[in-house]
C-alpha cells in the first residue's frame, strides 16, 4: 500500500496501452489490488495506491455490509461521461482512504451520480450510472488515477488541518509516542472505523454511530429522501475544489495529458507486496 504522503499518490497515470488488454499481466494486476483492498477492509483501490501505473481501480462497495459477500469490479481506463444533478457527502465523519493510515475522515463534496465509462479484459468499452455510495467511491478512486486524493477536495483551511493531524500522526508513530497516537486515535473516531468494519460495536460508541450514519445515509439515498438543496450548477461544484482543472478533466472537459511521458516502461507489478509495515517504519 503506497501511503501518504508518498510523491506517487500525486502523480497522475496513463492509460493502459492497448497491447496490455487481455494479457495475463493485467488480471494479475488486478487480482493483486482486490486482495489488497479486502486485506485492508477497502471498499475502493486506486492504482497509484498499489503502485501501479495505468489507470485501473477496484472497488466492492458494500461487501462490508453485505453479509461479506464480494463482488469486486474492476474499471480499466475509466473516464467519467457524465454527472447527476445534485451533490451529496458522507456524514460526518466522512470519507477515508487506505492511503491515509492514520484514520483522517473528512466529508467530500461529490456528485450524486456519475456515469462511468471504462474497459474491460478483453478491451469491451461499457456504460453504466452509479449512484449513492458507489457514486461517491468512484469519484474517489477516479481522483487517485489524475493524482488527487480526498483531502485535495476539502477547503483550504480543512486540508490544512488534516495535514497537519497526519503529519503530527506519522512523526507520533514513527517516535512510538503511543500516548499520542491513541489520542489523535480517539479524536478521529479510532481506526477501527475504517480498518475494523466486521466488528460489533457497543451501541453508543462513535463506531456504532458512524455505521448507523452510513447506513441512513445509503437508505436515504436509496429511497430519494436524501438530496441536497445545492443545485448542479457547476459553479458549486467547481468552486469549492482546489484545482477546477479536477472537475474539468472529471467532466471530459479536457484531455488529461500523462505527466510521465515514461511510466509506459514501468514493470507492472504482479505480486501483492505489502509494504505498509515498512512505508510506517521509514
Ligand atoms: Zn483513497
Amino acid at each position: 500500500m503506497v501511503i501518504w504522503p508518498d510523491e506517487r499518490l500525486h502523480d497522475p497515470v496513463s492509460p493502459f496501452p492497448e497491447e496490455h488488454l487481455g494479457s495475463k499481466l493485467v488480471r494479475n494486476t488486478a487480482g493483486a489490488m482486490i486482495r489488497s483492498m479486502y486485506k485492508h477492509y477497502g471498499v475502493g483501490l486506486a492504482a497509484p495506491q498499489a503502485g501501479v501505473p495505468f489507470q485501473i481501480f477496484v472497488m466492492d462497495a458494500f461487501w462490508t455490509q453485505e453479509g461479506n459477500k464480494k463482488k469486486p469490479r474492476v474499471f480499466l481506463n475509466p473516464k467519467i461521461t457524465g454527472v447527476g444533478e445534485y451533490v451529496t457527502e458522507l456524514p460526518h465523519p466522512g470519507e477515508g482512504c487506505l492511503s491515509f493510515p492514520y484514520d483522517h475522515r473528512a466529508p467530500v463534496q461529490r456528485h450524486d451520480r456519475v456515469e462511468l465509462e471504462w474497459l474491460d479484459f478483453k478491451g469491451n468499452t461499457h456504460h453504466q450510472w452509479f449512484d449513492g455510495y458507489e457514486s461517491i467511491v468512484i469519484q474517489h478512486e477516479f481522483d487517485h488515477l489524475l493524482g488527487f486524493c480526498y483531502i485535495d477536495r476539502l477547503s483550504p483551511l480543512k486540508k490544512d488541518m488534516a495535514l497537519r493531524r497526519a503529519r503530527k500522526m506519522r512523526r507520533a508513530y514513527r517516535n512510538g509516542m503511543r500516548g499520542t497516537v491513541k489520542m489523535f486515535k480517539k479524536m478521529q473516531n479510532g481506526p477501527e472505523a475504517v480498518v475494523n468494519r466486521n466488528k460489533r460495536f457497543e451501541a453508543g460508541t462513535p463506531q456504532a454511530k458512524l455505521r448507523r450514519a452510513a447506513k441512513k445515509h445509503k437508505e436515504g439515498i436509496e429511497n430519494g429522501t436524501i438530496t441536497t438543496d445545492i443545485p448542479s450548477g457547476d459553479s458549486e461544484v467547481v468552486d469549492s475544489r482546489p484545482s477546477s482543472r479536477v472537475s474539468e478533466e472529471a467532466r471530459g472537459l479536457v484531455q488529461r495529458e500523462d505527466a510521465r511521458g515514461d511510466s509506459q516502461r514501468v514493470q507492472l507489478p504482479v505480486s501483492d507486496q505489502d509494504q505498509e509495515g515498512d512505508e510506517r517504519a521509514s
